[in-house]
């Protein structure tokens, strides 16, 4: 007989850990805006994002949380009849509102026929207690997992990249959260201008001392409208942008570092085309 020996956890086999039926995310934008954008934390936001990457064409924000999960579903239900859903709050911070706002949308999204349970992305320094008491009553009746955009571990690049908060947020972060028996996941971009491959790989070992359940891994990608674009085109010696098989080298030495049992949900991302400068991968 076969035996399946991964050489890493992967995000499916998390999920048949916590559901017996086929589960599949559906990226909703449920309207929140992002304090790194609107003067609270910041102006401008991180340097290389444009939320246009973010959504998928039936995730818009003036329509309602169940009219996207409704739109999603109708799209995954053609191939899979019975599968059931994860509503992942994945446009700017899903954690940054109104207490009532936010439980509002949770519950909408939850009371979404065939939803299973939540994925929140946010940022770490949009976690306050009080919403955390909230999560942990709402974790023992449903899956969640909250995921929190790291980027790097590195406070230097973190200024550089204009994100708004430090590293020891983010460890605050993961630490209040997985406490509370939160299932706690990270998101974190290789190949940030100013980190060496050395460097980069060091942060796993870094990331690996914090109680993360998941991680995403991605190549910064060069988005048009950027202010990280523009940088690029005026200095473009101060970025390192990885070939392919360069980057796949460095996620295997990346991988290597970190803890083994952390689940791996992706390695890469892929921006729409029209909107990439580089990498392309051609
Ligand atoms: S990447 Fe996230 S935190 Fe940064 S500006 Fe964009 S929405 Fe805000």
């Amino acid at each position: 007989m076969m035996v399946h020996n991964p050489l890493y956890n992967d995000f499916a086999a998390f999920l048949k850990q916590h559901f017996t039926c086929k589960v599949q995310k559906i990226s909703i934008n449920a309207g929140f805006t992002c304090p790194n954008r609107d003067g609270s934390k910041g102006q401008g936001g991180c340097t290389y994002c444009n939320n246009q990457t973010f959504n998928p064409e039936y995730c818009h924000t003036d329509k309602s949380v169940r009219t996207q999960l409704e739109e999603g579903k109708r799209f995954f239900s053609y191939k899979y009849p019975d599968m059931k859903y994860l509503a992942y709050f994945q446009a700017y911070t899903n954690t940054y509102g109104e207490l009532q706002e936010l439980k509002n949308k949770y519950l909408e999204a939850l009371q979404t026929e065939d939803v299973v349970g939540l994925v929140i992305g946010t940022r770490p320094d949009c976690m306050p207690d009080e919403l955390l008491n909230y999560l942990e009553e709402l974790n023992k009746q449903h899956f969640l997992l909250v995921e929190y955009g790291i980027e790097s571990t590195n406070d230097q690049t973190l200024i550089r990249i204009n994100r708004g908060h430090t590293f020891a947020e983010t460890v605050d972060a993961i630490e209040r959260t997985a406490s509370r028996g939160i299932l706690t996941g990270g998101h974190v971009i290789l190949g940030l201008p100013g980190e060496s491959p050395e460097e980069i790989v060091s942060q796993a070992g870094t990331l690996s001392r914090l109680p993360l359940t998941t991680l995403k891994l991605h190549q910064l990608q060069l988005i048009r409208g950027t202010r990280m674009a523009y940088e690029y085109y005026k200095n473009p010696e101060e970025f390192h942008l990885f070939g392919v098989d360069e980057y796949i080298d460095l996620v295997i030495d990346y991988v290597e570092h970190l803890r083994p049992d952390i689940v791996l949900e992706r390695f890469i991302s892929q921006s729409p085309k029209k909107l990439l400068i580089a990498p392309t991968g051609d």
